[in-house]
């Protein structure tokens, strides 16, 4: 019988989610149409999480994400719940996905399609269009053999250790590159060091380092170029306001600016919740806060798996949200300066914990896309540098040293003194990511994916100690960015729907 139904017969089952990031947004959904009863306690004003946006002086910024990609993952949501998404969400699709500076003069504007990107790389570095797509198929093997035993299950169940998919993976070990550095391998394939630095910035994605993330992240680029790259209309926050808007409509309960307390745990048992020194009862808890703080605070009288809650974080970032007097014809939606010394600049955010004098910079322009987000003649950049997670750095001094040299850099490159056209500024470091969002040293992935053990260190999305707990979010399994959480939202559901506590 349909869980829908055995839930009806049995009262329906209650189930409380702590946080309203993404996974928790998507999580939400999925159990609501399945028929749960679903409670979520943010502790913020809005729901979105690490998803949020900045309206000053007629500039609106996005705050967190900036690149979306796979929008077929919250089409599902919108399917499964059977509202047409089209009068909640909207986006379309980018024929050029970012702008690159190199610091030698080079510039490249880089196509979605595979074929065009090859064609012009080509044109640009010191490549064959044959180079290209050998590599794009390699990366796109690595994606196939690995996306349902790596993304879409939980890896942590024995009955998905000996699947079919599983197998066949073991069976592929070589064509996966886990032994090899992602760096090792784009300086092998590409002589042309620009082109190796392009295919190097992939592990950012997930707040790792190319010379230590293993070369099977060499899948991300496959994901960008064959799936493509979006703007959602009206800017990334309409990713978490269309789903709340959906949880909502579908009968999800949410309770804003309430921060929970503690998880209650009886005889080995998830049974409710501590909102506002008062007990609350629910079947089942989720937790989509970040995993260290949900050991830590809401669960600091628990057992604690200390090896995945000591793994290593991911970067962070620094962002200064600026308000531009002019129009820039040669920035895009997403641009990339990159960094004279790739090596240098990831040896010192993971290695030293510090950032350097010259860094590469993002400027996300999301005027270009919606027009109304600055003021005429204006441009809204959100200009960010990756930095090491907050380990107690003197942030105050890093925001000046790097205001310094990100200003100095732009002006090379656009051959124009920037520090005069600043007429709004807003900044977001590290520690204040941590307090937004109760993100573990502000760090914007959860754990880093610098070893090729990561992905088996990552937190299950369960807990194998206390029964009716379940985890999602970039800090859980699969990991950070978007379209991981979103996924983590779907094995936590199906884990929960197969749950034999729950149903009986
Ligand atoms: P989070 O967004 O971390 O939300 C968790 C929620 O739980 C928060 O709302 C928090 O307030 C709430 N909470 C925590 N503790 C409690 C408590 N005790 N009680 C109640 N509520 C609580 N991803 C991409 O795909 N593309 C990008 O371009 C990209 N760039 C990024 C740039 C930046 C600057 C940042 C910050 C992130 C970026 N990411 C990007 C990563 C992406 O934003 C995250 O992986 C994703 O949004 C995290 O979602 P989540 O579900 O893990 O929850």
């Amino acid at each position: 019988m349909h869980s829908y139904y055995l839930l009806k017969l049995y009262k329906l089952k209650k189930v409380f989610i702590i946080g309203s990031g993404v996974a928790g947004l998507s999580c939400a959904i999925r159990l609501k149409s399945e028929g749960y009863d679903v409670h979520v306690f943010e502790k913020n004003k809005d729901a979105g999480g690490k998803i949020s946006e900045l309206k000053e002086n007629g500039f609106r910024f996005d705050m967190g994400p900036s690149l979306f990609t796979m929008p077929h993952l919250i089409e599902d949501l919108f399917k499964l719940s059977k509202k047409n998404i089209k009068s909640y969400f909207n986006y379309k699709k980018k024929e050029n996905i970012c702008n690159y500076f190199y610091e030698d003069g080079t510039s490249f504007c880089a196509p979605s399609d595979k074929k065009h990107f090859a064609k012009k790389a080509s044109d640009v570095f010191n490549v064959t269009e044959k180079e290209i797509n050998s590599y794009f198929e390699k990366s796109k093997k690595k994606f196939d053999l690995t996306k349902s035993v790596f993304l879409e299950k939980s890896l942590h169940k024995s009955e998905n250790y000996f699947s079919k998919e599983t197998l066949k993976a073991v069976f592929n070990i070589s064509t996966l590159d886990v032994n090899k550095s992602l760096s090792s391998l784009n300086e092998k394939t590409f002589k042309d060091k620009r082109l190796a630095q392009y295919f190097n910035r992939f592990s950012t994605y997930n707040g790792s380092s190319p010379y230590k993330t293993p070369a099977i992240m060499s899948m991300i680029p496959h994901l960008e170029h064959h799936y493509g790259t979006f703007f959602p209309e009206g800017g990334m926050k309409e990713i978490s306001k269309s789903l709340y808007k959906l949880a909502k409509d579908i009968g999800v309960k949410f309770n804003f600016e309430t921060s929970i307390e503690k998880i209650l745990v009886k005889n080995k048992k998830a049974i409710g919740l501590t909102v506002n020194s008062k007990t609350k009862f629910a079947d089942t808890v989720i937790s989509n806060a970040d995993i260290n703080h949900t050991y830590n605070k809401l669960l600091s009288d628990q057992y604690h798996p200390k090896n995945k809650l000591n793994q290593e974080k991911s970067s962070s970032a620094l962002i200064f949200f600026w308000g531009i007097k002019k129009r820039f014809n040669n920035i895009d939606l997403h641009n990339i300066f990159f960094s004279s010394d790739y090596k240098k600049e990831f040896d010192n955010i993971f290695e030293k914990k510090l950032i350097s004098d010259d860094p590469t910079v993002y400027i996300n322009s999301t005027c270009k896309e919606n027009p109304n987000d600055a003021p005429k003649g204006c441009e809204n950049w959100f200009t960010m540098i990756n930095v090491p997670h907050n380990d107690g750095q003197d942030w105050k001094k890093i925001i000046k040293d790097s205001r310094k040299n990100i200003i100095k850099k732009l002006n090379k490159n656009l051959k124009t003194d920037i520090s005069k056209l600043i007429v709004y500024e807003s900044i977001l470091d590290p520690s204040q990511i941590e307090l937004n969002t109760n993100s573990d040293k502000g760090a914007l992935y959860g754990s880093s994916s610098n070893s090729m053990f990561s992905a088996f260190l990552r937190h299950p999305n369960f807990s194998n100690k206390i029964k009716n707990l379940y985890f999602c979010g970039g800090s859980v399994h699969p990991g950070g960015g978007i379209p991981l959480c979103l996924m983590s939202g779907k094995i936590v559901s199906d884990l929960i729907q197969k749950n034999p506590h729950l149903l009986n």
